[in-house]
């Protein structure tokens, strides 16, 4: 019988999670296994903040992909995905068509806009390495050129941050710890710069413990970052953002630097692809086979899965797409030999906010944990990722390993 290929779309958290644990639980002669991204690295999402605030540099948060894969049984292809086309049972890239026996989707997030007029065009978006990057060097632009600039506009150093979830949040405690260092670097006025952080709901880390809530807020108000709360930002322009204060109460705020952290979505390869989906996820089977789909799998973020005792989604994240790899492998494998397949229950360790290097704020295994041990539990949650995908090779070059 003709051994089956399986290809992996993508090589995040999901994706490569998938790759580490089949190519341990295989013979090189029982599969033929494809994993395709659009680089030849894999990046840390999860640090992404830092490389758009400039605390971590944009090859700290990413590797070669090349470095955990045995070449022996997988074979990557860095190609772009343009399409899927299930009833072919191919991918369509844009360097080839790849056919597959059994698909696994882990192509990640999107940053969702929520159809907000001029988001795409005037705001950034911590999507990836390259958009990262272009944030960091951005804003060092931005006070390079107000250093310079005879007639001082206020509003390069203004910097709105839409958005107080995690990702908005952990953005800021980074921007607070790089604030004094681009100012000594551009001789500016740290009273010269404004960081404002726009919020739609009525409270920061909207559903967080309220008391690590308030920790946080008064941490980073401390660093002299301003919050508008229960204002949704409801344009961007060239010149900068409009707030909702109230019914028919707006306000402009001129800033030439607006970083969108309100939301995410899945790939728009789900929606191109024909699935059935909400906002490009898939609501899964229990097997995290898309519905209607025997040869489909779909890890990470790309993939929806309701808590049953919340009613509500799980929330994407690193922590559920890595087991949700895992355990997809363990399928794949079930399926080769023609067993049953396993239904997935994520296990939730917990959930820690970095608030820059140093302050954290986190609910671990139950236990609410603040400051400098909650900052070092954050590393070593960021590690243990590498550990799992790595190795301590992985760990002893890429790690975080200032603990203290
Ligand atoms: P991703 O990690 O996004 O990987 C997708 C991969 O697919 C990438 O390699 C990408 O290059 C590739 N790809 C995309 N499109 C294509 C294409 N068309 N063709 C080929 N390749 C493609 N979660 C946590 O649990 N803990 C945290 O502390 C945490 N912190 C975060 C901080 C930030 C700033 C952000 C933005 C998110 C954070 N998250 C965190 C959420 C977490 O990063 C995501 O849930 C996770 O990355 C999802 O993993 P994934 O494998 O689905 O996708
Ligand atoms: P999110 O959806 O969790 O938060 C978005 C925030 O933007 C919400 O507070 C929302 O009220 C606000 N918002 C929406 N529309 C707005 C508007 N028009 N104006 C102002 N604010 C608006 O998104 P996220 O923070 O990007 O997180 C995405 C996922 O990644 C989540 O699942 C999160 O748990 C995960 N994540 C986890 C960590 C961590 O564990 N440390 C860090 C970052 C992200």
């Amino acid at each position: 019988m003709k051994r089956p290929t399986v290809v992996v779309l993508g090589a995040g958290y999901g994706g490569l999670s998938v790759i580490t644990k089949l190519q341990k639980l295989v013979n090189a002669d029982d599969a033929d296994i494809i994993l395709v991204n659009k680089n030849d690295y894999h990046y840390e999402s999860t640090w992404l903040h830092e490389a758009a605030a400039g605390t971590m540099t944009p090859d700290a948060v990413r590797y070669d992909i090349g470095g955990v894969l045995d070449k022996g049984k997988v074979n990557f292809v860095q190609a772009t995905v343009e399409n899927i086309d299930t009833k072919a049972q191919k991918v369509i890239t844009d360097r080839s068509e790849i056919s597959y026996d059994y698909l696994v989707v882990g192509l990640g997030f999107e940053g969702e806009t929520f159809g907000i007029p001029g988001l795409k065009e005037h705001a950034f978006s911590i999507a990836n390495v390259k958009a990262a990057r272009q944030i960091r060097d951005h804003i060092e632009y931005q006070f390079a050129t107000y250093s310079l600039e005879e007639v001082k506009d206020p509003s390069r150093l203004t910097i709105i941050v839409g958005g107080a979830g995690f990702t908005g949040i952990e953005f800021l405690g980074e921007l607070a710890d790089r604030l004094p260092e681009l100012c000594e670097e551009y001789d500016v006025d740290p009273k010269a710069v404004r960081i404002l952080c726009v919020e739609a709901a009525p409270m920061v880390l909207p559903g967080f413990d309220e008391e690590l809530v308030e920790y946080a807020v008064n941490y980073l108000k401390s660093k002299g970052i301003e919050f508008s709360i229960g204002t949704p930002l409801t344009e961007a322009t060239p010149e900068g953002v409009k707030i909702k204060k109230g019914e028919d109460v707006f306000e402009d705020i001129p800033a030439k630097t607006v970083v969108w952290a309100a939301g995410v979505r899945g790939n728009s390869i789900i929606e191109k692809a024909g699935f059935e989906n909400m906002r490009a996820r898939i609501k899964v089977d229990p097997d995290l086979r898309a519905p209607g789909h025997n040869n489909v799998f779909i890890v990470g973020d790309c993939a929806l899965m309701i808590n049953a005792q919340t009613e509500r989604p799980y929330p994407p994240t690193a922590q559920i797409a890595m087991q949700q790899g895992a355990h997809t492998a363990h399928n794949l494998v079930a399926l080769f030999k023609g067993d049953e397949l396993e239904p997935f229950t994520p296990d939730l360790k917990g959930t820690v906010c970095s608030l820059g290097e140093n302050e954290a704020i986190g609910e671990v295994f139950g236990r609410k944990i603040t400051g400098k041990k909650a900052a070092m539990m954050k590393k070593v949650i960021d590690n243990r990722a590498l550990y799992i995908l790595g190795g301590p090779g992985l760990v002893f070059k890429k790690g975080k390993l200032n603990m203290f």
